[in-house]
This record gives C-alpha cells, sequence and structure tokens, in this order.
C-alpha cells in the first residue's frame, strides 16, 4: 500500500520537535551489508525510518526502513536496488558497478553527515495539489514561485506525491517484479555546510515494494 498522506520532512537538532520517534537523518550508521561496492566505504545513510510510526501505513518486515545512497561512483548511474533484511542488515540487489570519484561531488566529501533528528510535516490537501498540478504542468510554474518557492523545487518527503525534477520511469521490484509504490524523495538539503551534491535541483527518489522490503532508488537532475 503507498502512503497517500505526504509529509515534509524537518532535519532537526534533538529534542527541538515532539515526537520526533526514532527517524534518524544522516550520521554513521553501522548497518549490515550497507556498503558501497564501489568505493569500499559505509553507504551514504540518508534516513532511517522508524516503521512503527502509525503515520506512515506500509507494511514492512523490518523496524526500520534505511535511505542508502553513494554519490561519490558511478553506482547511481543505473537504478539502486537493495533489500531491507532485518533492522540493521541490507542486501543490495541491483546496482551500477563503476569508478570512485576523487573530487565529486567536492573536494574532501565527507563520509557522512551530522546525524539530526526527523519531524513529519502533513503536507495540506491544497499544498498537495499544488505539487501534482506543478509535475502535470498545468500551473505556471512562475506563478507559484511568487508566492510558495517552498513547493516548486524538491524537498525531503515522506509518501504522498512529491514535486520531481522531471518524471521518472516508476520501477519494478527487484525481486518479484511488481511495480513499486513512491516512498520517499531526497533533496540536497543537510544541516552542515554543504549540500549532498551543492545542486537544489538534484534528487533522489526511492520507491518501496511492500511485499519484499526492497527499495529501488532513482537519481533526478534537472
Ligand atoms: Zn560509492
Ligand atoms: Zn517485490
Amino acid at each position: 500500500m503507498a502512503i497517500a498522506k505526504g509529509y515534509h520532512l524537518i532535519i532537526t537538532l534533538p529534542n527541538r520537535i515532539e515526537n520526533a520517534a526514532t527517524h534518524v537523518f544522516c550520521g554513521r550508521h553501522s548497518i549490515v551489508g550497507a556498503e558501497c561496492p564501489n568505493c569500499n566505504k559505509p553507504l551514504l545513510r540518508f534516513f532511517s525510518f522508524d516503521m512503527r510510526d502509525k503515520r506512515i501505513p506500509v507494511q514492512s518486515r523490518s523496524q526500520y526502513i534505511h535511505l542508502l545512497y553513494c554519490w561519490t561512483c558511478e553506482l547511481s548511474q543505473m537504478p539502486f536496488s537493495y533489500q531491507v533484511m532485518e533492522d540493521s542488515m541490507v542486501t543490495l540487489l541491483a546496482f551500477n558497478s563503476g569508478k570512485s570519484y576523487q573530487d565529486f561531488p567536492y573536494p574532501s566529501y565527507p563520509l557522512n553527515f551530522p546525524e539530526r533528528h526527523v519531524g513529519l510535516i502533513e503536507i495540506s490537501d491544497m499544498d498537495q495539489q499544488v505539487i501534482i498540478d506543478l509535475n502535470d504542468d498545468v500551473v505556471d510554474e512562475w506563478v507559484i514561485q511568487k508566492e510558495r518557492p517552498d513547493l516548486c523545487m524538491p524537498r525531503h518527503q515522506l509518501g504522498g506525491t512529491p514535486y520531481l525534477v522531471n518524471a521518472p520511469q516508476i520501477p519494478v521490484c527487484a525481486i518479484c517484479k511488481n511495480k513499486m509504490n513512491f516512498f520517499s524523495t531526497v533533496s540536497d538539503k543537510t544541516d552542515w555546510d554543504r549540500g549532498f551534491v551543492e545542486n537544489n535541483y538534484v534528487q533522489v527518489v526511492y520507491y518501496y515494494c511492500d511485499v519484499c522490503n526492497s527499495l529501488t532508488a532513482l537519481n533526478l537532475a534537472d
């Protein structure tokens, strides 16, 4: 089941929000199997979502769904898929084998970004419709941009329909081959001096198969 209600994800220091659950943004992790096969270092953890949070109405066999990625190699030149086996273990299913970069996205790229708590802010029906209309090109983005620039760019989002920099082909699950559901999208924003790639119009979109507990990440760029 897809997540009908969408939430923008607010990144904050611990204790700044009530009921932050235990969703985690970035930080070091010890997820078994979450190693980049090209870079031989831990995959970047964007988010770990605590599936006990009732606002996330998808089935999961594990308590946490981790959003994992690597920006410093060719991994993302094709859809990147993995299965969450247990709370702290994943198995990679599909990735692009390739070289590791030296100075990309930028020199001295960190191994991880500061760990933060995550707040879920429900997206109103009206805002959700604006996002859908922007994606479908049925409203003038310049008009919306004046009033609500926040809706006209990628944001960290869970469920609902996200603003997309371009329309991706919905992936099928690497295991069961069924069409996957949108789960979450990650923008450039970190709580550090620099963004993930220093480009506000790059986003990583995650699709989920609740039968197989698998995720597929697509990298979209404008
Ligand atoms: Zn890598
Ligand atoms: Zn599946």
